[in-house]
């Protein structure tokens, strides 16, 4: 990057906060502005942010063990103020006395006078005048930082080149849309975002940028989808009342009224000739795997193949078991397969899919690999989708000619935020339990109470039913971590439960080691399963029916909710006890959202605000960009604007040649490189 003022060390600095270009520099927007009055200083109060004009009548330096501090004394015709900066070796021959200065800093209040803490200040000449109280309040932008750049760096970086470098921003909206929702000038917006004149003109500036982001993003998912419905034609899956009352057959329980409602959806997808892309959400237990196996084995009624795809392997010899169970005595054929297979096994197994002799095959991401050729692929689910980034889902989609497609996650997905990610995908959503589910019953512990807890625990397994403790790691590949939580097995081993047989599964274990943990605890062997987050999803013993997550506060509230959904999954009630780290309670309020509550959305909707999009899906996964203007909890009314003006322009204009849609079109190719990756490589 070349600017004045920038060299190497700098520039690496900037590329540390993701600023690698002159556009990135002036995209680069404060999160938060600073009003800052003018003010004689009879007018300063406390807590604002200010600026004054006055002489300094006092000046003390001090040397301290903490560093320097260099007091003085501002006076103007109507009173007296202090000034003080810390650490503030560096300015001490700044500033003198009698010097007539413009301060501008945050006030408190010191020994019964207003203090200007740390102020920035300019020294003016003899006769400089006075501060106009009148002067319009001006506005600082606080720029996120990082410890070797300061916002106030930052920031003096961008305004000692801006006026330059606005003259790059150019208008990407077309002047109806504009109109039509009434936006400032981009370059304009851009501009107010670093100096703005007032609260309005920000106002202004936040909505214009915001727009143009919504906006973006959704004519990338339009897109994305409108490349989906155009794809070669799939095969369509016919049904018959004889195939659905054989397929139905085979679950020993009637379908709930919501699975059967998404059952006919997929029905009827499936007897189209473009291929199914559907969504299934619905809270842990509510029977999605029921609803995947039906369209399997409708695919597979119509001699094709169908895979079934789960993020771990754990998961998928899980569900490899539920099929086994649900297909005893039925002829179809069907296979497991994982990363660990001897090579000999491997080969002969891809040798049977691709010879079309295996009907249904369930496996890990091994599936994903070159050597896996399906003889005629018809239809891939995918369970927990939010693991599986849109990469995965468009190298799935190159294995066969258009094979159908259901994602299932047990994530809630607030539908703002459905809109934004899964645009691409038709949404379903089951939302009831089967019946006979036992209810669950939360508590929070505080660290004090452990002991109560664990009492409770061991009442739980003297009643012959089994306890998981989670122990979550941060980061499963780390070592300290994965110590604390071994040290941790071991506590409770010898000290907790002496009594009872333990386990311990956690991710860094060999997985014939951890199926054998799993194998054991399912058989009941082990009373109790220390785990670290390999448990998070669809793993199903139902006499388990206590799980107590210490650290609690390490996880989001959909994670947490999703965890405790491996308890009561039988007749008996289930319990589950969160432990936070701390006993301040601040944790522990957050976290008693869990207690009030088990409706999945709900819990979603308040994960959603207070940890924010990214945080709660993961956005990087999904090769989608932040916003730095646009926020989805707060501008839901301009989503839902810039989602109608993106379908309205891919509908007169699919491919973006208009003239008037240069600009939108060049700023997508910049933005969602990987999400145009994604539809080329569809
Ligand atoms: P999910 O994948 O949505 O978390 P599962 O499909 O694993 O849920 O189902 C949870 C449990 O409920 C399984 O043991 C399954 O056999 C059972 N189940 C599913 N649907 C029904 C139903 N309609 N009636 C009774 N039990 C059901
Ligand atoms: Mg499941």
């Amino acid at each position: 990057m070349y600017l004045p003022g920038v060299g190497p060390r700098r520039a690496e600095q900037l590329a540390c906060v993701g600023i690698r270009s002159v556009g990135d520099l002036l995209f680069y927007f404060p999160f938060r502005h600073e009003r800052q009055e003018c003010r004689t200083i009879e007018h300063l109060d406390p807590g604002m942010s200010a600026t004054v004009v006055g002489q300094v009548t006092a000046l003390q330096v001090r040397r301290g063990r903490r560093g320097t501090t260099v007091a003085g004394t501002l006076t103007d015709n109507t009173g007296r103020c202090r000034l003080c900066w810390f650490n503030a070796g560096w300015m001490a021959d700044k500033l003198e006395r009698g010097s007539i200065i413009r301060a501008t800093g945050k006030v408190v209040e010191y020994r019964r006078l207003p203090q200007l803490v740390n102020p920035r200040f300019e020294v003016l000449g003899e006769n400089a005048s006075p501060v106009d109280e009148r002067e319009p309040a001006h506005y600082e932008g606080i720029y996120p930082s990082s410890a070797e750049l300061s916002s106030r760096t930052i920031g003096r970086l961008i305004s000692a080149n801006i006026d330059r470098l606005l003259g790059l921003v150019g208008e990407i909206q077309p002047p109806g849309l504009r109109r039509l929702r009434e936006l400032v000038n981009r370059r304009w917006a851009v501009e107010a975002m670093h100096r703005p004149r007032s609260e309005d003109a920000l106002a202004k500036a936040r909505r214009r940028l915001a727009y143009d982001e919504l906006l973006l993003m959704q004519l990338a998912v339009f897109l994305s989808r409108r490349h989906v419905k155009t794809e070669p034609v799939a095969a369509p899956l016919r049904t018959t009342d004889e195939i659905d009352r054989r397929i139905r057959g085979r679950f020993g329980f009637p379908l709930t009224a919501a699975q059967d409602r998404v059952v006919r959806t997929i029905v009827e997808d499936l007897g189209r000739s473009h291929p199914m892309h559907r969504l299934l959400q619905g809270d842990v237990g509510s029977g999605k795997t029921a609803v995947a196996l039906y369209a399997a084995l409708l695919a597979v009624a119509n001699r094709v193949q169908a895979a079934f795809l789960a993020p771990t392997e754990l998961l998928a010899q899980q569900h490899h078991r539920t099929i086994l169970r649900f297909l005893a005595s039925s002829r179809v054929r069907h296979a497991l397969l994982t990363g660990r297979m001897s090579a000999k096994a491997r080969r002969e197994l891809l040798q049977e899919i691709e010879a079309g002799r295996i009907d249904l095959v369930v496996g890990t991401h091994a599936l994903f690999q070159d050597d896996v050729r399906f003889c005629k692929l018809g239809l891939v689910v995918v369970d927990e989708q939010h693991r599986f980034g849109v990469r995965q889902r468009a190298l799935m989609r190159k294995k066969g000619p258009s094979p159908h497609y259901l994602v299932m996650t047990a994530t809630p997905i607030p539908r703002t935020l459905t809109l934004t990610f899964f645009g691409d995908l038709d949404v379903s959503t089951i939302d009831e339990l089967p019946p006979g589910r036992a209810a669950i019953t939360t508590r929070v512990i505080a660290p004090a109470d452990q002991a109560a807890a664990w009492d409770f625990v061991r009442s739980r397994l003297l009643a012959g039913e089994q306890a998981y403790v989670v122990y979550p790691l941060v980061d499963e590949s780390d070592k300290l971590e994965l110590r604390a939580a071994t040290i941790e097995y071991g506590r409770l081993r010898e000290q907790v439960f002496p009594e009872f047989a333990l386990g311990l599964l956690h991710g860094q274990m060999a997985s014939d080691e951890r199926e054998s943990v799993m194998a054991d605890f399912s058989a009941r062997r082990l009373a109790v399963l220390v785990a670290t987050t390999v448990v998070e999803v669809g793993i199903d013993v139902p006499n388990a029916t206590c799980m107590v997550i210490e650290h609690a506060e390490r996880y989001g509230l959909s994670q947490l909710h999703q965890l405790r959904g491996r308890v009561g999954r039988g007749a008996m009630p289930g319990n589950c006890i969160l432990m936070p780290t701390r006993s301040d309670g601040v944790d522990h309020e957050r976290l008693a959202i869990l207690t009030r509550t088990t409706d999945g959305f709900q819990i979603a909707e308040e994960d959603l605000r207070l940890r924010g999009p990214g945080e709660m899906l993961g956005t990087r996964q999904h090769g989608l960009p932040d916003f730095r203007v646009a926020d989805l909890l707060k501008d839901g009314d301009l989503l839902r604007d810039a989602r109608d003006d993106a379908a309205r322009i891919i509908e007169t204009d699919p491919q973006l040649r208009d003239p008037a849609h240069a600009g939108l079109r060049a700023e997508l190719a910049a933005r969602y490189r990987d999400m145009m990756a994604f539809m080329r490589a569809g």
